[in-house]
C-alpha cells in the first residue's frame, strides 16, 4: 500500500493496524494527521504516515494546496502540500506559507476563524515567494476545498454559503472555493 494520503484520510481499522506516527484514531478507525506516504511496518503491523519532501521553490502566480496549521489574529499559517498542475494533479511536497487576513476574501473579513479552521484543505495562489511564502484565497475558485466538522470530524458538505455536517447537524462557515466538494485531489510525488 504505497500511496499518498491527505490529512483526515481514512487508513484502516485498529483490528488491521497499530496506529503509529502521524495518525490518529477515532472509534477504532485510523486517519492520517498529515499529507504523506503510508508506511506499514509488517512485523508489528504498525501504520505510519511519513511526511513528503520539501518543495524546492514556488513561483508567484502558482496555485497550491495547503493545510491550515495554525490561526492567528491577522493570518493563517498553512503547510503547502502540493502545486496544482495539469488535471489538478498535485506534485507533493511541503513548505509553509501564510495567508494574511486581508488576502482571504474579496470581501472584508473581521474574524479569521469564520473563514478557516485548523485542518482545512485550501487552494491558494502564491503572491509572494521571498523571504517567506505569502498566499491569497481572494478569488472565487480559491479557498477551502475540503473541511471536517469541528465537533465530530465528519467531512462537511456544502449548503449554499455554509458547510453542513450530516452526522451531527452542525453548521460552519468558511471562505469556500466555488467547487467545494466536487474536486478529487489526486497527488503524485515529485519525480
Ligand atoms: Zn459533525
Amino acid at each position: 500500500m504505497d500511496r499518498i494520503v491527505l490529512p483526515g484520510e481514512y487508513l484502516g481499522t485498529i483490528e488491521e493496524y497499530v496506529p503509529g506516527h502521524n495518525v490518529y484514531e477515532i472509534n477504532g478507525k485510523i486517519f492520517s494527521n498529515i499529507l504523506g506516504r503510508i508506511e506499514i511496518n509488517q512485523k508489528h503491523m504498525m501504520i505510519n504516515v511519513k511526511p513528503l519532501q520539501e518543495i524546492p521553490y514556488l513561483r508567484i502566480g502558482e496555485v497550491v494546496y495547503g493545510v491550515v496549521q495554525e490561526l492567528y489574529n491577522d493570518f493563517a499559517l498553512v503547510t503547502i502540500v502540493g502545486i496544482e498542475g495539469i488535471d489538478r494533479e498535485i506534485v507533493g511536497g511541503r513548505q509553509d506559507g501564510i495567508i494574511h487576513i486581508s488576502k482571504i476574501s474579496e470581501k472584508y473579513v473581521d474574524e479569521i476563524g469564520k473563514m478557516f479552521r485548523i485542518g482545512d484543505i485550501v487552494r491558494a495562489r502564491v503572491i509572494k515567494s521571498k523571504p517567506s511564502v505569502q498566499l491569497s484565497t481572494a478569488e472565487p475558485n480559491l479557498g477551502v476545498v475540503k473541511a471536517l466538522c469541528m465537533k465530530c470530524r465528519h467531512p462537511l458538505i456544502r449548503q449554499d454559503n455554509f458547510l453542513y455536517c450530516e452526522r451531527c447537524g452542525r453548521k460552519e462557515t468558511r471562505k469556500i472555493a466555488n467547487d467545494y466538494g466536487n474536486i478529487k485531489i489526486k497527488v503524485k510525488n515529485k519525480p
